[in-house]
């Protein structure tokens, strides 16, 4: 039997159209360093519009192209994400942090037309333009020296010349809903980038689940500072949300250290704010050197990696800010898991609810398969790698090498469909999901798993540790044993760094806290836990730094 309802298909147009008329009110605040850019949602739909009509009528873009941006968190990324899109357009953000090849890497996979780019990353994307192949046009962002363009091959344009007196309104094309939207690559930490592209469904119906209660739950009273950068996963689809809800934004642009994102809160006052954990842990050190008011901030979502308990419980001890923790990938749009308590626990009853992974909502459906290959009961012990299904979640990656038809690799999705996370956990009865390690980061010693990441998370909370990443690594005996690198506060009267009693502190103090045999026979103290391009802890290079002998 027919439903009776209309098909209206579920577009980025209809967001847009939504947030730029009934909350034409609401703001983008771009962060400048000592003061703010204001825009409202209603100049923002014209400002898009605009930029449609440019990338129509002048830079020829046709529906299904790709519009890369290499471009920081700021209202004319706002604009991109808006109006190549709903132009029909698919929009490529570009991770300006991935080592140059890679960068080159990506645009030539996805063959990108056009990039746009904001002026101070000139210097990154000049000298690879005469590897890119297929971009025809540069636009540059904002005011700067584009003297490096100088004889670059693709044409250049000014932003703001580019939009300047074109037509304020677009007729937005309806294309299906699940065309192609939006295109983001991983970070590649497991290998060449993948290439992962939403649909306008995908993204639409990870809007409205961004705003209910069950994750980020914003309305038009919050202004919400999206540290994640907008290059990584939609920015958690915090930009697509705000429209959907009216929620105002706050962007930080390039000002992404402590220093400058403590004095941005101290004087913009965001209500609500995203990022991974080691933004927030390079935050609570700023706040404790140089105090700053950041009273405003009610709560923060942390994910992309584990959150350290230690460091939720000092963030809401200190500043009183609520810290919510959330599980995703680039593969899952990214919102998977949101750990709220459950109704009526509060105080430490909820606690063992609020640091695990949390709640899966209805569109994203998981399962846990077990070494032996059986789906494992949700009793909240037995261990298997996660699988997903649902509306937002990847069914393949864009292309192969060379970039024809989807990439359904099996390692990453299953024979029936489901994609394979990576991610080793286990779930409760009640759908709490605990993430134990990534496949690959797991110890396997003796035929027992050893969590890297429940270590880490041990060691973090002693007082003399700033970081500490534990890595698996080759064992005679076991096959492999945990190696513990660890950053070390700085602490008048205690031992120098480095100095073997300070490893033998802190073996103890594992002792009390974890089986003896998972307990690392090897130390090191290091400067600072390499991070890859998004910020996560870059186990490969601390793999590689201990074959290479380094790490002794
Ligand atoms: P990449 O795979 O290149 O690092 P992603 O951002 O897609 O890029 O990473 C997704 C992975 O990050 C997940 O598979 C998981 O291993 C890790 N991750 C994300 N959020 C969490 C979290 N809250 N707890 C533990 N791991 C997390």
């Amino acid at each position: 039997m027919y439903s009776t309802m209309q098909d209206a298909p579920l577009l980025v147009s209809r967001l847009l159209r939504h947030g730029s008329t009934v909350h034409s009110d609401s703001q983008v605040v771009t962060w400048a360093g000592d003061g703010a850019r204001r825009r409202s949602y209603g100049e923002t739909g014209t400002r898009s519009a605009q930029l449609a009509h440019a990338l129509r009528d002048e830079l020829r873009i046709r529906e299904g192209d790709r519009v890369a941006t290499l471009m920081w968190n700021n209202a004319e990324h706002l604009e991109a994400y808006f109006a190549v899109p709903s132009m029909g357009a698919v929009l490529h953000t570009l991770n300006l942090r991935l080592p140059p090849g890679q960068l080159a890497w990506v645009v030539n996979h996805a063959a990108d037309r056009v990039v746009l780019v904001d002026s101070t990353l000139l210097p990154l994307l000049a000298p690879l333009l005469p590897k890119l192949a297929t971009v025809e046009h540069v636009v540059v962002v904002g005011e700067g020296d584009t003297a490096v363009l100088d004889g670059c091959r693709p044409a250049v344009h000014d932003y703001e010349a580019l939009l300047a007196g074109r037509p304020t309104d677009f007729p937005w094309p309806e294309p299906a809903e699940t065309t192609a939207a939006a295109l983001c690559y991983t970070s590649g930490t497991t290998g060449d980038p993948k290439g992962v592209v939403y649909s306008h469904r995908s993204i639409y119906l990870h809007s409205l689940h961004v705003n209910t209660v069950e994750a980020m739950a914003l309305s038009d009273a919050d202004l919400a500072l999206p540290v994640v950068p907008m290059f990584h996963v939609n920015a958690w689809g915090l930009p697509h949300a705000a429209f959907l809800g009216g929620v105002n934004l706050l962007m930080p642009d390039r000002f992404l250290q402590p220093g400058p994102l403590a004095d941005m809160i101290e004087a913009e006052r965001p209500s609500y704010a995203a990022a991974v954990p080691t933004i927030w842990q390079g935050l609570l050190s700023e706040l404790a050197a140089r105090p700053r008011d950041i009273s405003s901030l009610r709560r923060v979502t942390i994910g992309g990696s584990a959150c350290p308990p230690s460091l939720m419980r000092e963030f809401e001890k200190r500043h009183g800010v609520t810290v919510e923790h959330a599980w995703g990938m680039t593969e899952t749009s990214p919102l998977g898991s949101y750990a709220h308590p459950p109704r009526g626990l509060t105080g430490d009853d909820a606690w063992p609810y609020r640091v695990s992974q949390g709640r899966f909502p209805a569109s994203v459906e998981p399962r846990l398969i077990g070494p032996d290959g059986t789906e494992q009961p949700w009793d909240g012990s037995s261990a298997g790698e996660l699988e997903v299904r649902g509306p937002w979640i990847a069914a393949a990656y864009y292309g192969g090498a060379d970039a024809a038809g989807p990439d359904r690799p099996t390692d990453r999705f299953s024979p029936d469909g489901w994609l394979r996370t990576g991610d080793v956990g286990t779930i409760t009865h009640d759908g709490y999901l605990t993430i134990t390690d990534r496949a690959k980061d797991v110890v396997k010693s003796g035929g027992e798993w050893i969590s890297s990441v429940e270590l880490e998370n041990h060691l973090m909370a002693h007082p003399r540790v700033a970081e500490a990443a534990v890595v698996a690594v080759p064992d005679e005996v076991w096959g492999e044993r945990p190696l513990a690198a660890v950053v070390l506060t700085p602490a008048d009267g205690a031992p120098a760094a480095g100095s073997g009693s300070d490893h033998g502190d802190l073996r103890a103090f594992l002792a009390d806290r974890v089986p003896r045999w998972q307990l690392p026979e090897r130390w090191a103290t290091i400067d600072e836990v390499p991070k890859t391009s998004v910020g996560k802890f870059d186990k490969k290079l601390l793999r590689a730094r201990h074959a290479a002998g380094e790490l002794e």
